[in-house]
């Protein structure tokens, strides 16, 4: 099934609102010269109201990096999907390090996906596992719960709806990236048959699996090369200009 690359950044807690308009700006004339390929920028919440201003009509989609699953209320802090669908397409939901830093739960994860979803916003569900897991032969146990815990309870009537990131943690901002054999083979042995479980055949196929850990210019053909692999979530090689244009073009 024909599935159109999806390269996104992830610009993390990097680049105030000037830095981040900069930024874009000297990423805009490569994004846009690139055929067949879709880009999205997620930079910090500050920015996104500027930011889809700069990017309307680019071609460029926009998304952010978390949100909340109540629609409104005492949540001091937190932004509910519909102030991030006022500005975004996409939103990246389970990062790692929000898992692991933030105590996101798998359940936390759910409701934030699902609530994405009523909003009309494409979330990106991250997945993957930690070094200690990778080594004790357990990734595609790891993948599997996450998956079917993230996704409990979700339907989907179009393949777009959704994207789903394998990011092993120990590859994300390490320099060590996966193989890209390996993880062919994870994705098409566990991740794709895990998500045709869920939604069936037709809607998995369409999917996007995006890789994510350590991606660069220098290694992301490598990646993109491999069947089952539909893209990109990129994090330090996000923020410059030349890398992350670099990586899309690969993509292409
Ligand atoms: C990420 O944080 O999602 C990521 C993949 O980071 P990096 O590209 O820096 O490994």
């Amino acid at each position: 099934m024909q599935r159109t690359p999806l390269v996104a950044g992830n610009w993390k807690m990097h680049k105030t609102v000037a830095e981040g308009l900069q930024l874009a700006k000297a990423m805009l004339p490569g994004l846009q010269a690139l055929d067949g390929v879709e880009s999205l920028i997620c930079p910090p919440a500050t920015a996104l109201m500027p930011m889809s201003a700069l990017l309307d009509g680019s071609g460029v989609a926009l998304g952010a990096q978390n949100l909340h699953w109540e629609a409104e209320g005492a949540f001091t802090g937190e932004l509910a999907p519909q102030m991030i669908a006022e500005f975004c397409s996409y939103v990246i939901i389970g990062h790692s390090e929000r898992r692991a830093i933030f105590g996101e739960s798998d359940q936390a994860v759910q409701r934030k996906l699902a609530a994405a979803l009523d909003a009309g916003l494409a979330p990106i569900l991250c997945v993957g596992e930690s070094l200690q897991e990778n080594e004790a032969g357990r990734a595609a146990e790891v993948l599997t719960s996450q998956l079917r815990a993230a996704l409990s309870g979700v339907t989907l009537n179009k393949p777009g709806a959704l994207v789903v990131a394998y990011e092993p943690i120990w590859a994300i901002g390490t320099g060590k990236a996966a193989t890209p054999e390996d993880t062919n083979t994870l994705l098409r042995n566990v991740v794709r048959p895990t998500l045709a479980g869920l939604f069936g055949d037709e809607i998995a196929g369409g999917m996007r699996v995006l890789y994510g850990g350590s991606v660069k210019p220098d290694n992301a053909a490598a990646f993109f090369q491999q069947d089952e692999i539909d893209g990109a979530l990129v994090g330090g090689a996000s923020l410059t200009a030349p890398s992350f244009v670099g990586i899309a073009q690969a993509a292409q």
